[in-house]
C-alpha cells in the first residue's frame, strides 16, 4: 500500500488529496502514477470504482504548468455525466494548486461554454462530438496538449465514438502522452493503442483485486415469481439509505421502478432509452437523496460514481462475472461499507458459482425475510426516528397536551399509536411484473429461439392485507448529499 506523499507529487496535490479524505492509493493508481510522472503512454484495463479518474488525474496534475494558459490537458470521456464527474474529481485533486478545468459536452448552451473556453481552461474534459465541434470552430486548440486521456474506451467504442476519437487525436501534437482505460480490451481498442500510442505500458487490475472487501455480498434463491415481493419486504427490512436495483432488460428497469412507486417506495429507473436529460435529472435525485432506490440497466449505471450507495441487489443476477463486479462495485465505494444480494433463480445456479469463480469470493446464502421480519424492520425504524426526535428536538411546544393525553389513555396505548403512525406495514399492494426466463443452463440446455424474454403475466397477489402508508411521509431526516453543480472550475486567486 503506498501512500500519497510517496509518489513525488507536489506537495499541493497532496494536500488536495488528502482534503479528500484518501489515504492510500488503490491499485489501479499505484501502479499507473509512477508511469504517468515518468511521462510514459499507458494502457490500464480496471473495472468502475477503482479510483482511475485520480491515477491519470494526478500525473496529469502534476504536469501542468500554471503560467501556461494553453490546454494542456485533454480527456475524453463517453457520457456528458462521466465528463461531469471526472471535471468534478479533477478540480478537487487540483484545488491547492489552482489548475483550471472545463468540462465541454452537447446537450448544453454552447455560447456560453465558447466564453468559459476563452477564460483559458488548463485541462478540457469532453464528449467526443463536443470536443470535435469546438475543434471545427476553432474554439478549442489542441496544439499544447502534452497529456491525452481517452477514459471508458470501450464504452466510447460501444457508443460508436470511435471515428471521432481518431479525428481528434490527430489534432493534437504526436509527442504527447496518451493513456487510455477500458474497462475490456476488444481488439479495436488494442488497435488504437498500436496505432496512436508509444509502446505504451500495459496495465491490469483483476477483477478479484477489486472487489472491494468491504462489500458483503449474500444470494436469494427465489422464484421468478416471488422476486418482487423479497425485494419489497428487504428493503423493508434493511431500511437502505441508497439503493441499487439492477435489472436485466429496460421492460424490467421500467416495471420495477413502476412497482415498487406503487408500494411506496421513491424509486426511479435508468436506461438507455431514456434521453440525457431525464437520466441526468434522475441521477441528481439520487445523489441529492431525493430517491430510495434507483432501478438500472447495467449500461445505464456504467462508469457512474455515485457515493454512498449502502446497499445493491441484483433483481436477476448478471450473465458474466464481469457485469457482477461492475454492479457491485456501486457500493462499498471509498472505504466504506456495502452489501450486495443477488436473485439467482434455482436454475441459474450455474451462473452464481461462475460468479464466485470470478471473484473468489463465497456469497452466503440468504432466507427471503418474512412479512413478520419486514414489519419488525420497519417498526425498528419508527422506534429509531421517535428516539431521535426525543434526544435531539425541543418538545416544549408538545408537553401540555402530551401531559392531557397521558391523564386520559394508558402509556403504552399512546406509544402503540406513535409507531402505528410512524410505521409503513410491509405493502403488498399488487404490482405486474413481466416473468423473465432464467437464463439458459450452462453448457447446453435452454438455447431457444427468443431467449430469455419473459411472456408470463406475474400477478402479484396478497394476502390479508391492509397497510399501504406511504413511505416518503415518514422518512423525514436524511443526510443530503450536494449535487455536483457548475462545470467551470476557477478559483478566485487563480491567475499568476
Ligand atoms: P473509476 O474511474 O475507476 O470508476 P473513480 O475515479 O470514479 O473510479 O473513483 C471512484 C470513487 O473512489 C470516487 O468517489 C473517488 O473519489 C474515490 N477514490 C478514488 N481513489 C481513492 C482512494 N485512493 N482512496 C479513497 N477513495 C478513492
Ligand atoms: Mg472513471
Amino acid at each position: 500500500m503506498t501512500k500519497f506523499s510517496e509518489f513525488g507529487l507536489d506537495e499541493k496535490i497532496v494536500k488536495s488529496v488528502k482534503r479528500m479524505g484518501f489515504e492510500e492509493a488503490t491499485p489501479i493508481q499505484e501502479k499507473t502514477i509512477p508511469i504517468g510522472l515518468e511521462g510514459k503512454d499507458l494502457i490500464g484495463q480496471a473495472q468502475t470504482g477503482t479510483g482511475k479518474t485520480a491515477a491519470f488525474g494526478l500525473p496529469m496534475i502534476q504536469k501542468i504548468d500554471q503560467k501556461n494558459s494553453n490546454v494542456q490537458g485533454l480527456i475524453i470521456a463517453p457520457t456528458r455525466e462521466l465528463a461531469i464527474q471526472v471535471s468534478e474529481e479533477l478540480y478537487k485533486l487540483s484545488y491547492d494548486k489552482h489548475v483550471r478545468v472545463l468540462a465541454v459536452y452537447g446537450g448544453s448552451d454552447i455560447s456560453r461554454q465558447i466564453r468559459s473556453l476563452k477564460k483559458n481552461p488548463q485541462i478540457v474534459v469532453g464528449t467526443p462530438g463536443r470536443i470535435l465541434d469546438h475543434i471545427n470552430r476553432r474554439t478549442l486548440k489542441l496544439d499544447h496538449v502534452e497529456t491525452l486521456v481517452l477514459d471508458e474506451a470501450d464504452e466510447m467504442l460501444n457508443m460508436g465514438f470511435i471515428d471521432d476519437i481518431e479525428s481528434i487525436l490527430k489534432e493534437v501534437p504526436d509527442e504527447r502522452q496518451t493513456l487510455l482505460f477500458s474497462a475490456t480490451m476488444p481488439d479495436p481498442i488494442r488497435r488504437i493503442g498500436e496505432r496512436f500510442m508509444h509502446s505504451p505500458e500495459l496495465i491490469r487490475v483483476k477483477a478479484k483485486e477489486m472487489t472491494a472487501l468491504l462489500i458483503e455480498q449474500f444470494f436469494i434463491k427465489v422464484h421468478e415469481k416471488e422476486k418482487f415481493d423479497v425485494l419489497s419486504r428487504l428493503l423493508d427490512v434493511q431500511s437502505p439509505e441508497l439503493a441499487i436495483v439492477f435489472g436485466r432488460t429496460k421492460r424490467r428497469v421500467d416495471e420495477l421502478s413502476r412497482a415498487l412507486d406503487m408500494r411506496g417506495y421513491v424509486a426511479e429507473g435508468i436506461h438507455g432509452d431514456l434521453t440525457q436529460a431525464k437520466r441526468m435529472s434522475v441521477l441528481r435525485k439520487f445523489k441529492e437523496g431525493k430517491i430510495d432506490v434507483l432501478v438500472a440497466t447495467d449500461v445505464a449505471a456504467r462508469g457512474l460514481d455515485i457515493s454512498g450507495v449502502t446497499h445493491v441487489y441484483n433483481y436477476d443476477i448478471p450473465q458474466d462475472p464481469e457485469s457482477y463486479v461492475h454492479r457491485i462495485g456501486r457500493t462499498g465505494r471509498a472505504g466504506k461499507e456495502g452489501m450486495a444480494i443477488t436473485f439467482v433463480q434455482p436454475r441459474e445456479m450455474g451462473y452464481l458459482r461462475t460468479v464466485e469463480q470470478t471473484t473468489k469470493k463465497r456469497m452466503q446464502p440468504l432466507k427471503p425475510p418474512t412479512w413478520d421480519e419486514a414489519f419488525a424492520g420497519q417498526l425498528r425504524l419508527a422506534t429509531e426516528k421517535i428516539t431521535e426526535i426525543i434526544t435531539e428536538e425541543n418538545l416544549a411546544d408538545y408537553k401540555a397536551v402530551a401531559s392531557e393525553l397521558l391523564e386520559n389513555y394508558d402509556a403504552t396505548d399512546i406509544a402503540a399509536a406513535m409507531l402505528k403512525m410512524l410505521a409503513k406495514e410491509p405493502d403488498q399492494t399488487p404490482v405486474h411484473i413481466t416473468e423473465e426466463r432464467p437464463l439458459p443452463s450452462r453448457g447446453g440446455g435452454g438455447k431457444g429461439k427468443g431467449n430469455y424474454r419473459g411472456g408470463g403475466k406475474g400477478n402479484y397477489r396478497d394476502r390479508n392485507n391492509s397497510g399501504k402508508g406511504r413511505r416518503g411521509s415518514n422518512n423525514g431526516s436524511r443526510d443530503r448529499r450536494s449535487g455536483g453543480k457548475g462545470n467551470y472550475y476557477k478559483k478566485s486567486n487563480n491567475n499568476k
